[in-house]
């Protein structure tokens, strides 16, 4: 993957344990090398169609101009996100923050941080069978978007499905999506289940009526065994109602556990 370089941007400002540092400030430099693709630019030599490095130097002076941290590990992961989260096509990052004059009164010529963070790729499933369902579905996806931290790439379109379990119940509208996102699988996960409660979700049956039910089904290549997660959801590759909207956004997607890519497994499934 390409890779745009800054090197040494320098910037005063104010973060330290010590109680001088936050008054009298210090110089701090600041290298980043942000993963892009950079093909759709240089096809049409479009700055709009990349990252502009002016934009990037003016956020990373900014934010640590007007935040003060006692450590610059929380200097640079905070920075890190405001870039990710101000540009999304940088999907990658690599970020140091390197304090030359450092007040320890020993020989050294200087302290850095340096820190990677990546977006997590997630795809999701989603169904509702109650009310004006399209409706609920899209809210949940606005709502997925609207979250500082992640943000919706593809969406698949709306399937009619008969019930699943329980089955005596109005037929649902599934779909799944793609989304990048800067939490982690766990908080990924109560932001799915605030935006459920929030559109009016009462948990009464296991897989009963629900105005809307959004499921992680795979997050990046992880494998999580956790009391309140399991991914990749346990029942993926038994449902026609996920694998067909995935076989639409993600045919190529792995399942980290089987093995297999999503087409693979829908071929499987129905064959069976
Ligand atoms: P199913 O998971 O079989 O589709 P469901 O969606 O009807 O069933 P819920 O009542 O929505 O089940 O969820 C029950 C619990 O499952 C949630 O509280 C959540 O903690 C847990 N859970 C485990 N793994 C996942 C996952 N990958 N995505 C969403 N929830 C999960
Ligand atoms: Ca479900
Ligand atoms: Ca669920």
């Amino acid at each position: 993957m390409d890779c745009i370089n800054i090197y040494d941007l320098l910037v005063f400002a104010n973060h330290g344990v010590l109680k001088e540092e936050n008054v009298l400030g210090q110089k701090f430099v600041v290298s980043v090398s942000l993963y892009v693709d950079t093909r759709e630019a240089s096809k049409d030599d479009d700055v709009d169609k990349t990252v502009n490095y002016a934009e990037v130097c003016k956020l990373i002076t900014n934010h640590l101009q007007s935040n003060t941290y006692k450590l610059i590990e929380t200097a640079a992961n905070e920075t890190a996100k405001a870039i990710l989260t101000a540009f999304p096509k940088i999907y990658e990052l690599e970020l140091e923050i390197k304090k030359p004059w450092a007040p320890v009164h020993l020989a050294i010529d200087s302290v850095s941080v340096k820190i990677r963070r990546k977006r997590n790729v997630a795809y999701i499933g989603f169904g509702s069978n109650m009310g004006d369902r399209k409706k609920y579905l899209q809210d949940a996806i606005k709502l997925i978007n609207d979250d500082e931290l992640s943000y919706v790439d593809k969406v698949s379109s709306f399937i009619e499905t008969k019930p699943y379990g329980y089955t005596d119940q109005d037929d649902f509208l599934n779909g799944a999506a793609k989304v990048y996102t800067l939490r982690d699988a766990h908080s990924f996960l109560e932001l799915l289940s605030d935006i459920e409660n929030k559109l009016g979700r009462v948990r009464q049956i296991h897989w009963g009526p629900r105005t809307v039910d959004l499921d992680i089904l795979l997050f990046n290549d992880e494998i999580i065994n956790s009391e309140k997660l399991i991914v990749p959801h346990i029942e993926m590759h038994k449902r026609d109602f996920v694998l067909k909207p995935m076989m639409e956004i993600a045919p190529e997607a792995v399942h980290p556990v089987l093995n297999s890519t999503v087409s693979a497994l829908y071929y499987k499934l129905n064959e069976a």
